[in-house]
């Protein structure tokens, strides 16, 4: 049976334009593949989807853990008003008060320092930068924060910390 594709089927998009729907981009899920874990260790070398964020612990320093690890989190909001689409790498108050009603979110780690997920460059939580008060962030001017921000990499954090 040939499935349609919905994306090039006319009426379908007439519809969705006249509804101004915007186009979801598809959502890959990436299977896990062995090499993630030596003796059942994460390695944490690619993104790994856990069930809930009661899987993570937060260390002393505020940062985010799994098996004593420190990991980046990317939160993927599946609902129709969306979560800007960042990492975290603190317990910062938007992990705290993340508002699970009507939502359908899926929870990814990583411990790679190229800080992609899935191959998109992402942009660090500025709620987390505050949190964790990385580089000064919080005694600086909104310009400074930008920049901490913008010139933030995960190799940085993962060297730093
Ligand atoms: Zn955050």
């Amino acid at each position: 049976m040939q499935l349609i594709n919905f994306l090039t089927f006319k009426p379908l998009e007439a519809v969705r334009r006249e509804m101004k729907a915007p186009l979801v981009k598809p959502i890959f899920i990436h299977k896990l593949k062995s090499r993630y874990y030596t003796n059942g260790q994460f390695l944490g070398e690619e993104e790994l989807e856990i069930d809930s964020l009661d899987t993570l612990k937060i260390h002393l320093d505020g940062t985010l853990t799994y098996n004593d690890k420190r990991v980046l989190l990317y939160i993927v909001d599946l609902s129709d008003d969306p979560l800007p689409p960042v990492f975290h790498i603190g317990s910062c108050h938007l992990l705290q008060e993340l508002n699970t009603r009507g939502k359908i979110f899926k929870y990814y780690i990583t411990s790679k320092e190229d800080g992609l997920f899935f191959g998109e460059p992402l942009g660090v939580c500025k709620e987390c930068l505050t949190f964790l008060n990385w580089s000064g962030y919080t005694q600086t001017n909104k310009r400074g924060q930008e920049k901490i921000a913008a010139n933030f990499t995960s190799r940085s954090f993962f060297k730093n910390i």
